[in-house]
């Protein structure tokens, strides 16, 4: 387990993560595919919002299980809580602070076909 600061672009919201960077998934559901992530979850037990509570925009359709979240200033998705985990947090890789391209790049793909879910979110 290692300890990730994560942060959106212009830092009003950062979090961090205790994990093992194992793998990343990618999705091709409606929104996932749009904003083009590259995430990882996490137990909620292992998330912890460091600043930004009133700083984060909530974006929710569909069912509205998932919460998904995007800084207000800046425009950036850090993390979301997932449908088909509502209990963990997923977080966008790419906000990790130390974790670098080629890193990313070395790790184990999972692809979600969360389009071939009916109500996607
Ligand atoms: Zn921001």
């Amino acid at each position: 387990m290692r300890t990730y600061t994560g942060t959106c672009h212009c830092g009003k919201v950062a979090f961090e993560v205790d994990t093992v960077l194992d793998g990343v998934g990618v999705c091709n559901c409606s929104i996932c595919r749009r904003r083009n992530a590259v995430m990882h979850r996490v137990a909620a037990e292992n998330f912890r919002l460091v600043r930004g509570a009133g700083d984060l925009v909530l974006y929710q359709f569909n069912t509205g299980t998932a919460k998904h979240y995007f800084c207000g200033t800046c425009g950036v998705y850090p993390f979301h809580r997932p449908r088909l985990a509502p209990e963990a947090y997923t977080v966008n890789v790419f906000c990790l602070e130390g974790v670098g391209d080629e890193e990313i790049a070395a790790l184990s793909v999972n692809r979600f076909d969360g389009r071939s879910f009916s109500s996607v979110e």
